[in-house]
């Protein structure tokens, strides 16, 4: 069974991993630095413009309830 790793800024597709899986990897699209351990996506490293899309998703997620 694979879990799909995305991008927590932008979202996209990085990878299908297993639960055991260890990965760091680069946003091709917004550069952020991510990790996936264990089922567990990790922010390590973001761009200050990726932080205003984390900003704008966040407050979207609000409006939703
Ligand atoms: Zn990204």
């Amino acid at each position: 069974m694979l879990n799909e790793f995305r991008c927590k800024v932008c979202n996209r597709l990085l990878a299908k991993l297993t639960d055991e899986s260890v990965v760091e990897t680069k946003c091709p699209r917004c550069k952020t630095l991510t990790s996936y351990e264990k089922g567990e996506i990790i922010v390590r490293e973001i761009k200050n413009e990726s932080i205003e899309r984390i900003r704008n998703f966040n407050s979207r997620r609000e409006e939703n309830g």
